[in-house]
This record gives C-alpha cells, sequence and structure tokens, in this order.
C-alpha cells in the first residue's frame, strides 16, 4: 500500500503522523516538508526562543528517533509541487513523485508581503520560520531602532522582546487599536496601556506608503501623513496567506483556503487538508462568516485537526468540533482565549485592573472569553463553550454569579 502522505511538516502534519501511529495505523506514513529541521513548534519562534530563553533543540515537537522508531519517512527540504489526482500521486521538488492512498495538505500559511517600495530591502525583517527567528535575533543584537508593521499577536510580541532589551520600539497600525480582528476594544486598550509601559510607542490609523533606503539598507518608514520614522530594523507582522496553490492548481477549491468539509475531506476523498491552509465548517463559527466556515491559526486548531483526521483514516470518523482556544505572551502579560468571536460580539467585563476577563456575546449566545490573569476564567470558559451551557451577559457581569458552579 501507498499509505498516507503528508505535504508539510510542521504542527499539523507532524500530529496527523503521530495520531495516525497511536490509532494503530499500519501503512506506510511520509512526511514531506520543504524547511529543514525536524518538525518543530512556531510559538516560541515570537517567545522564548527570540529572547534567549530556549535553544533549537527545546523548539522540537519530538526528538530524531522518533522518525524512525514510528515508521515515519520525514524527508526535509523538499517542497510538493503539484497533485496527480488521477494517478494518485504527488510531484516533488526533486523531480521524483511519491504514490499515496490518502494526500494531506498541511501546507500553513505564509507571511503577507508589504506591498511598498522597499520592502525588500536589508533590514526589513518578517518572522515564520526558524530560519526568519535566526536572522531576526541576529538583527536585534545590533539593532537601534525597530518598527513593527502591524500590532497584531507577532508583532506584539516581537515588541515586547525588542523593548525588553532596551531597544526604542515604534508599532504602527492601520486600524485604530491593537489586534482588532481577533479581540474586543477592552482588550485591546489593556495591552495598549501594558506595551506602553513597556516603551513601546504606536501609531495608529497610519499607512506605510514606502520603506526608505540608504547605502542599500532599510533607514525608516514613511507614513501616508508625511512623517517619516527612523529605523534600522523592521518587522512586518500584517498578518498571512493560506498555502492554498497545490490544492488550486490541482481543480480543487481553495479560496482563501483549502475547501474542506465538515470531515476536512476535500471533494476529492483521497485528499482531505488541516491546519493553517484549511477552510472549515464549524458549528463556533455560526454567525461570524456569511457561509460558516472560518481558517484558524493555531496550534491548537493544528493539533486537534491532525488527531480528527487521523481518526477518520484509522476508521473513526467524527466531525470536527473542537473548541478554539489560543493564547499570546507579549512581556509580562499572558492573553488567554476561548472561543471565536468578531468586531460586532458585545463585551462584559468581569475582574479589575490587570487581571480580568472579557466575556463576547453573539445574537445573545457566549462567543468568546478572553482572559488577562484569569486563568481560572479561562478554564471555565473552555467548559461552558465545550458544553454549549447558557450564561446570560447579566451572569457574566455579576461578580457573585458562581460561574464555576455552572460550569461544574
Ligand atoms: P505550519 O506549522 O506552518 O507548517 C506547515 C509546513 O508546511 C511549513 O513547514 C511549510 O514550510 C511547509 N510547506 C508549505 N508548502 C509546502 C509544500 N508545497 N511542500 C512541502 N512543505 C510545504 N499559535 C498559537 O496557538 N499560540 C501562539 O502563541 C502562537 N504563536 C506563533 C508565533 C509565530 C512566530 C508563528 C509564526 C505562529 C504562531 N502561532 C501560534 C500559530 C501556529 O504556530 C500555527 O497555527 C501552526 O504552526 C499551524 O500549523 P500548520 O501545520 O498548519 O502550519
Amino acid at each position: 500500500s501507498a499509505g498516507v502522505v503528508v505535504a508539510g511538516a510542521g504542527q499539523a502534519g507532524f500530529q496527523l503522523a503521530a495520531s495516525l501511529r497511536e490509532g494503530g495505523f499500519r501503512d506506510p506514513i511520509t512526511l514531506v516538508g520543504d524547511e529543514a529541521a525536524l518538525p518543530y513548534q512556531r510559538p516560541p519562534l515570537s517567545k522564548a526562543y527570540l529572547a534567549g530563553k530556549t535553544d533549537q533543540e527545546g523548539l522540537f515537537l519530538r526528538p530524531p528517533g522518533f522518525f524512525a522508531e514510528h515508521a515515519v519517512a520525514h524527508r526535509p527540504g523538499l517542497r510538493a509541487v503539484a497533485i496527480d489526482r488521477d494517478a494518485r500521486r504527488l510531484q516533488l521538488s526533486d523531480g521524483t513523485d511519491l504514490p499515496y492512498d490518502h494526500l494531506v495538505l498541511a501546507t500553513g500559511a505564509r507571511n503577507r508581503p508589504l506591498p511598498v517600495p522597499g520592502a525588500e530591502l536589508a533590514g526589513v525583517r518578517q518572522l515564520r520560520g526558524l530560519a526568519d527567528a535566526d536572522a531576526l535575533k541576529e538583527s536585534l543584537a545590533t539593532a537601534r531602532a525597530i518598527v513593527v508593521v502591524g500590532a497584531g499577536f507577532i508583532g506584539l510580541e516581537f515588541a515586547a522582546v525588542a523593548a525588553a532589551r532596551g531597544l526604542p520600539v515604534t508599532v504602527i497600525e492601520a486600524a485604530e487599536r491593537p489586534m482588532a480582528r481577533a479581540v474586543s476594544s477592552e482588550m485591546g486598550a489593556f495591552f495598549r496601556r501594558a506595551h506602553a509601559a513597556m516603551g513601546v510607542r504606536f501609531a495608529f490609523g497610519a499607512g506605510v506608503t514606502a520603506i526608505v533606503g540608504r547605502d542599500g539598507r532599510a533607514a525608516g518608514v514613511a507614513l501616508a501623513d508625511g512623517r517619516e520614522l527612523a529605523a534600522d530594523l523592521i518587522l512586518v507582522g500584517i498578518g498571512v496567506l493560506p498555502n492554498r496553490e497545490l490544492a488550486a492548481e490541482a481543480g480543487l477549491p481553495a479560496e482563501d483556503g483549502v475547501r474542506v468539509d465538515a470531515f476536512l475531506a476535500t471533494p476529492d476523498p483521497a485528499i482531505s487538508a488541516i491546519g493553517d491552509c484549511a477552510r472549515f465548517p464549524i458549528p463556533f463559527a455560526r454567525g461570524l462568516t456569511p457561509d460558516g466556515t472560518v481558517r484558524i491559526e493555531s496550534v491548537q486548531n493544528a493539533i486537534d485537526q491532525g488527531r480528527c483526521l487521523a481518526a477518520r483514516l484509522t476508521g473513526k470518523p467524527a466531525s470536527y468540533g473542537a473548541l478554539p482556544w489560543f493564547w499570546s505572551d507579549q512581556g509580562p502579560h499572558k492573553l488567554q482565549i476561548a472561543g471565536l468571536s468578531g468586531p460586532g460580539d458585545a463585551s462584559v467585563v468581569r475582574g479589575t485592573g490587570d487581571a480580568f476577563s472579557v466575556f463576547r456575546f453573539r445574537d445573545g449566545h457566549l462567543s468568546a472569553v478572553e482572559s488577562v490573569a484569569r486563568a481560572g476564567d479561562h478554564m471555565i470558559a473552555r467548559r461552558l463553550l465545550t458544553a454549549g451551557t447558557p450564561l446570560t451577559p447579566d451572569q457574566a457581569a455579576d461578580p457573585d454569579f458562581d460561574l464555576k458552579g455552572l460550569a461544574l
């Protein structure tokens, strides 16, 4: 048998392989990945690894011996370039191809390029992989003034690490607040103050028109309002694009992500997609997007989709419905999110000061909970959202209401 071939050896692809073996799958498994390293976790790249608090070995999802022990063929440094669906073969960048019984697309996402003149200058960096993190670490060692383009999770995590080294950092953001797509305005306001306390400066409602160069290197950032900010290190963190081209070129639906059904299957029964590259329906997205489908960029989603698909491929099919949850470490503060909210959801705050949660409601139902220094709220929220236990905004707002009791 040709077994399972996975395009992409990241968080989702690795999890699928590991869970297949745990589930007793006996056919060959091949993980094709275009990066050089063993499968690794990305979150520390903008946190502990960047800050020098963990080394490369600390990033690996499993030690090198795991792959031979579990008969998982990891093929690093190889790109999947095309799918021959009729022949069930995956073509690779070295000119060879691999037959498959089942093909899994776990190709993740890549950074959205900054569409302005000068974006290719030395000193302009992005952060997605280990190689990016190593280059960024090196730049940080000599940087004198830093501009971050984009106040999303990665930009803010990086800003916190750079500010902790005493470097001047300015974050430029097109929206009026940080993490505008992902969190409530209440939580955004807290992190704005928290970063200001770390010494980070902000320019909101600001558009970048060019990276200004001197002697072939970035020297500053030009803004639409005419200002120019000096910077010798510029980190661009303006979101990602799903790696959907393999699927699209093979004739599979793949607008803003590889389209899969509730079982993570594409319309071709021999091909599935998981992780950052996949667009899928989930009950938690009801009322959030026009068709109830989402793409989720998180470790939780990559792991749970890897597990869900492994279960189907070992004869235990179930639709995907895991509760989305997420975290982000920014300086001394850890943000935890359970559920999926949109900018239109209502907010109710519980707690005060540096320790609080924002309960989000959509159409009167709890949609998500964002917490800072309230790990208990986060765990309760996971239970309430998973079970679908009703909670009213008034109950959430009442400090005497027994949330824990409701979740038990
Ligand atoms: P990836 O892990 O990106 O793996 C996809 C792999 O496929 C990559 O190695 C890619 O190079 C490879 N590939 C692409 N195309 C091909 C091809 N044609 N052939 C072969 N290989 C290919 N999530 C959280 O929940 N919490 C966090 O705090 C957090 N922090 C993050 C910090 C950073 C700096 C980054 C970049 C991400 C962070 N994330 C975080 C997101 C999380 O890491 C991703 O959601 C997760 O890695 C997605 O897993 P994946 O397997 O779908 O994609």
